[in-house]
């Protein structure tokens, strides 16, 4: 049952299930494998924040015990990582932040809890921005594995560039072989840029599919978890066990049976309509993205679908519209850190508004500090009618334009972002910078539509490049089968960053 050779990391999660599943290597030797990779590339990388390898070998021990009475799960011995916005009891939860820097969490989130009844393995938890605020995963408080202080992750196709984010370490990961796969969230891009800038694919379901249960609030009514793994493949048999109904814990969670992604993935795309919006070609989209782009919709022509013009009149007010709605719910969310129950608490105060203050500027980072300050006065008596209010009224207006547009197409497709990823520090000083970035995946978070991005090419300095694709609510199916069909014509997905 030993495997010689050491290509474990180069299968994909559709293929080391099959392997794992005849027995040609068992899940500890999987898990091994995995997390002798890990070591070797701490220090390059930053991805983990947390590994435990006696919980992880005991997962897979059991996992082993399970594949031999032939009673596995759909996931049986997978080795995965998750976002450490996710609350694990098993490892630490940190979401980032100092504020949560020795949280322990005494339970599951229900993503995590639902992969693990299928058999996934943990590994650990990765590096992201705090409370998943940010577009790079240079907002990172909490000191990675193998490191001495917290530092920027880096992506594994160019060092200096950084993954993107917020789930920069979940892309990342994946990108260098660390992991089959990963778990991420998306608020308003935070699965589909970072996948985009490491040429991993990655969806965020329809809002409400997949249970917020255990996943640290940033904006409760866009937050969204999602898988990321090389391939539409490999995400639709993780996506399929990721959503499903959670009546008890989230009320938000659809109340509709989890669906089999993994079957539709071969479906004919004939005469299918892509919309392509003209408002995500503008000025601002750098060469080497708006030509990636166009090239994977003339593969989508070669591979059948037909080409429709459409558009998102409102595009360019997503960014004011998110950034006022985001730090509102984030501003109401984070008050429950006062250092009363649980997370930092500062070590001397005067009094209980001093330990507020203390405890609170001492445990949040810049950026979860400003998107306070800006929600709070949003929220306030007296700017609530003229910004709150109004960004609210364009939500509904945006989510209209998607229903519009609808009408003509089956899928909307265009870029994750505007550029190839860029490098560290280049726009840390700037959070409007790092905003505007954001154009193409806000939208479809505020409509709480079904979006993805898979791999489409390569860029400026080699960076990857991905291709957005939106679909109308719960059309999870469609667009993971439309990549399928890319991806099995294309080979952009299955590269891999030098020295991995
Ligand atoms: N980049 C966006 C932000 O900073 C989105 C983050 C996310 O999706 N979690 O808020």
């Amino acid at each position: 049952m030993t495997r010689p050779d050491s290509d474990l990391h180069d299968l994909s999660l559709v293929q080391l299930a099959d392997q794992l599943r005849q027995r040609t290597v068992s899940a500890q030797e999987t898990a091994q494998h995995f997390l002798a990779r890990a070591k070797a590339h701490d220090q390059s990388l930053g991805v983990y924040l947390a590994r435990d390898e006696a919980v992880t070998l005991a997962q897979a021990r059991a996992a082993d015990e399970r594949l031999a009475q032939g009673t596995a799960g759909a996931l049986e011995g997978l080795p995965l990582a998750h976002k450490d916005i996710f609350v694990t009891r098993d490892f630490p939860s940190t979401a980032g932040s100092r504020m949560l820097a020795e949280y322990r969490s005494p339970f599951d989130a229900t993503v995590v809890a639902r992969l693990a009844a299928q058999g996934a393995v943990t590994l650990g938890k990765l590096n992201c921005d705090e409370f998943a605020m940010g577009s790079s995963n240079e907002n990172t408080a909490v000191t990675a594995v193998g490191h001495a202080q917290p530092e920027p992750v880096r992506n594994p196709w160019n060092t200096d560039h950084i993954p993107g984010g917020s789930s920069g370490a979940s892309a990342a990961a994946v990108a260098a072989r660390l992991m089959p796969a990963s778990t991420g969230t998306d608020t308003g891009g935070s699965i589909r840029q970072p996948a985009s800038f490491c040429g991993i694919t990655g969806i965020k379901p329809t809002y409400g599919r997949a249970s917020r249960y255990g996943m640290i609030a940033f904006a409760s009514s866009l937050d969204q978890a999602g898988p990321m793994a090389r391939s539409a493949e490999d995400c639709a048999l993780l996506l399929s066990h990721l959503c499903g109904p959670d009546p008890d814990r989230d009320s938000t969670s659809l109340d509709l049976p989890p669906a089999d992604y993994t079957r539709s993935l071969n479906d004919s795309i004939d005469g299918l309509r892509i919309g392509v919006p003209e408002e995500f070609f503008g000025d601002g989209v750098a060469d080497d993205v708006r030509q990636a782009v166009d090239s994977a919709l003339a593969q989508y022509e070669k591979l059948g679908a037909v080409r429709v013009p459409v558009s998102l009149p409102r595009t360019e007010l997503a960014i004011p519209v998110y950034y006022i709605i985001a730090p509102a719910e984030a501003s109401s969310n984070l008050s429950r850190f006062d250092g009363v129950k649980f997370g930092h608490r500062a070590a001397q105060f005067q009094d209980l508004a001093d330990m507020y203050r203390k405890t609170r500027s001492e445990g949040f980072g810049d950026e979860v500090r400003r998107r306070i300050m800006i929600g709070t006065y949003v929220l306030s008596h007296g700017y609530y009618d003229a910004y709150y209010l109004q960004a609210q009224k364009i939500r509904r207006m945006l989510s209209d334009d998607f229903q519009q547009a609808f009408k003509t197409c089956d899928v909307i497709a265009g870029p994750v972002a505007p550029t190839v990823a860029w490098r560290i520090g280049e726009k840390s000083a700037d959070p409007l910078a790092n905003y505007l970035a954001d154009i193409f995946t806000l939208p479809a978070s505020l409509a709480g539509l079904p979006a993805m991005s898979l791999p489409a090419g390569f860029g400026a300095g080699g960076m990857p490049i991905g291709l957005q694709l939106m679909g109308n609510y719960l059309q999870e199916g469609r667009l993971l089968n439309l990549a399928h069909r890319f991806q099995q014509v294309t080979d952009f997905h299955t590269r891999k960053p030098q020295g991995y």
